[in-house]
């Protein structure tokens, strides 16, 4: 199958140059030449599948002319090797907990398939392969802990001092191996711009091979579509379509539900709910996109002020603000409505959400109602993880889970850098 930029149809390449490069020459996003309906046969025996037979299958819907099925079935077996449980909260809510993975978040499963993937891609090349990533926590924990070991492929994470928790600090600067940890005397901005920089400097890349592994590259958006089946496929309840709610930042995660959508998957409706960084609600409200610097909150990884994956949802729907309003609505939750809405879920049913789960909680709450529909949202963070703010909301100590303790006692090593991009570019040169 080839893959079109989103500014421009007819600049197409092979899901290798896709996979390598991230993004298009033309600064666009690569979406797939077509998004192929699943027979009526894989939807009528949905709930007989395990976890990797589904992903198997909707993986070869996507990969299967580019990727042998054998060395596919791998990939797919090895990333998604942990649980993914649909656990009911009210009636009609529940959550689809995708925390379960190495470093208790939902960007492990496209981290993981991304790493095997671009491996599967580069093993008979004897060029090294560097993977630059800037991070402001999650992004930085997933991909480093996705690409441990793997061979031929290098790993920079590059992440803001004093700017991250100790818990997601020790998740990337304790691994070793191929991955290397850049802490810059910056922002994440400083960060972002950096890792930017690089990419656009050509005499770099022709003496080093750099690809990114943020959710603008297919390899880590794509494989995010298989959980979706998997969580409809385990709702009890399949006589009314359920509503789909997505905690949103880059909004890679709820693209690759809507590509699911268009695959078959009977979702009624989407809601793509936000902390006050709002951008996609505000466009879905007026029809006007206008991004805008970001502003911190607790469900931080949401932190986004012009989302990557927009101009993909745009071109899903061909520019259509009528198209894509009839799927998606948009919600928008303050820091304060995050906090009472961990309290009180935490109070009423003993189920602990973390910051980004409880504003789609809240958004599919609301949504659903005075209304007999039923949905679930996307758990997409371990509470653990934002230690510090939820046990200040519900007052009291939580359990560090046993895989983000071991993280705890590893040694942090790191390589201390300033904003300048020179330094960090002669770096890459001498790798
Ligand atoms: C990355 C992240 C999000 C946002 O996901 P997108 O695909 O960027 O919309 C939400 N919650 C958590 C915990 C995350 O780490």
């Amino acid at each position: 199958m080839r893959y079109y930029s989103t500014n421009n149809r007819n600049l197409r390449v092979s899901l290798k140059e896709a996979i390598i490069k991230g993004i298009a020459d033309d600064k666009g996003l690569f979406m797939p030449e077509h998004i192929a309906t699943l027979p009526a046969s894989f939807y009528t025996n949905i709930e007989n599948f395990s976890l990797q037979e589904m992903s198997f299958e909707v993986a070869k819907a996507f990969f299967g002319e580019d990727i042998e099925h054998d060395a596919l079935k791998k990939i797919v077996y090895e990333s998604l090797n942990f649980p993914i449980p649909l656990v009911q909260l009210d009636t009609n809510i529940h959550i689809l907990e995708l925390f379960h993975g190495p470093t208790l978040a939902f960007k492990d499963i496209g981290a993981r398939f991304m790493a095997r993937v671009l491996a599967y891609f580069t093993k008979d090349q004897n060029e090294e392969i560097i993977v630059l990533a800037a991070t402001s926590g999650d992004t930085g924990s997933a991909v480093a802990n996705g690409f441990l070991g793997v061979p031929g492929i290098k790993v920079g994470i590059l992440y803001p001092k004093n700017k991250v928790s100790a818990i997601q600090e020790k998740q990337f600067t304790t691994l070793g191996k191929n991955i290397t940890a850049f802490e810059v005397d910056g922002t994440f901005d400083d960060c972002q711009r950096m890792v930017k920089q690089a990419f656009t400097d050509d005499k770099l890349r022709q003496q080093v091979n750099l690809t990114s592994a943020n959710s603008i590259n297919l390899a880590r958006l794509l494989p995010q579509a298989f959980y979706h089946f998997w969580g409809y496929a385990q709702l009890k309840d399949k006589t009314r379509n359920p509503i789909l709610c997505v905690p949103s930042g880059n909004f890679g995660n709820i693209t690759s539900a809507l590509i699911a959508k268009r695959m078959g998957l009977p979702i009624q409706h989407f809601i793509a709910a936000t902390n006050i960084n709002d951008v996609v609600p505000q466009y879905l409200k007026t029809a006007v996109y206008e991004p805008r610097p970001s502003v911190q909150t607790i469900a931080n990884a949401m932190d986004v002020g012009d989302p990557s994956n927009f101009a993909r949802i745009l071109d899903l729907y061909n520019t259509s603000h009528f198209a894509i309003t009839k799927d998606i609505s948009g919600a928008t939750y303050s820091d304060k409505t995050i906090s009472a809405t961990i309290a009180e879920v935490y109070h009423r049913l003993g189920y602990l959400l973390d910051p980004h789960g409880a504003v789609a909680y809240t958004a599919l709450k609301r949504a659903l109602r005075g209304t007999n529909d039923q949905g679930y949202f996307i758990g997409t963070a371990h509470p653990a993880k934002f230690k510090e703010s939820v046990e200040e909301i519900i007052g009291e100590e939580i359990v560090i889970p046993e895989r983000l303790q071991s993280f705890l006692k590893g040694e942090k090593k790191n390589i201390e850098i300033s904003t300048e991009y020179s330094a960090f570019r002669d770096i890459l040169l001498n790798h």
